[in-house]
């Protein structure tokens, strides 16, 4: 028996034994891979305003991706969970996706060709979500490739984490140095940049130019009395 989903009239049906029936009224995965495989239509593919044409047996690899569930999905509202908006009354249906198209022909080579190269221009970071997007692994990145991606992930992340870290820290030394809005807290505010943030004023820095002097100062001193030294000031020893 053919396993194909071919539309049969309720004669031919009523010829068919129940489990022939069940067959047809339920694919098996070989089956629809199968049908899908042999479809001639196409799917409009709508990334973010900009349309690509793509034959639907181009899917039938990667059943697992989005645009493989796609391809196979049946109802209307299977459709819509993996698309934003679907327009099955065009003569080629429409699927829309509300994400952006740049990157999305290395997307479809992975359907077109089986492989899969970085999407020139873009971050790793943004191609990593892109892949996890349209449901693609990231191990099907071919060897050119993977070798700047994984290193350039890490950078990213290091990156990110840093910012992260440096923007609680910000966040914490407001919280700390909130002295409140009255007028204490604003005199409080004042003697406080003067000593810790000599670029908010020019007393500021005044004040940061005269600590700095009498540090230096004193250091000196201090190194003029370090035992070291004392022979500079070492009196001679009378014979
Ligand atoms: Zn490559």
């Amino acid at each position: 028996m053919s396993g194909s989903l071919t539309p049969f009239s309720f004669r031919e049906s009523r010829e068919l034994s129940a489990s022939q029936l069940h067959l047809l009224m339920h694919p098996t995965q070989e089956e629809e891979d199968e049908r899908l495989r042999n479809a001639d239509d196409l799917m409009c593919l709508n990334i973010g305003g900009k349309r690509h044409w793509v034959m639907r047996r181009n899917f039938v690899s990667f059943p697992g991706t989005r645009l493989g569930k796609l391809a196979r999905a049946k109802s209307r509202q299977e459709i819509l969970t993996l698309c934003d908006k679907y327009w099955p009354e065009e003569k080629i249906p429409e699927y829309f996706f509300d994400t952006s198209w740049v990157g999305f022909n290395s997307i479809l080579d992975v359907y077109r060709k089986g492989v899969l190269h970085l999407m020139s221009g873009l971050c790793a970071l943004v191609t990593k979500k892109e892949l996890e997007y349209w449901g693609i692994d990231e191990l099907l990145l071919e060897p050119c490739c993977a070798l700047k991606y994984y290193p350039e992930i890490e950078l990213c992340v290091k990156e990110i984490e840093g910012e992260e870290e440096s923007r609680r820290k910000q966040q914490q030394r407001k919280l700390e140095e909130d002295f409140g809005k009255s007028r204490c807290g604003k005199i409080r505010k004042y003697f406080w940049n003067l000593t810790e943030y000599p670029e908010t004023s020019k007393a500021a820095q005044v004040s940061c130019y005269v600590v700095s002097e009498k540090t230096l100062a004193r250091n000196f001193l201090l190194i003029l009395s370090n035992k070291k030294c004392k022979f500079i000031f070492k009196p001679e020893r009378s014979s």
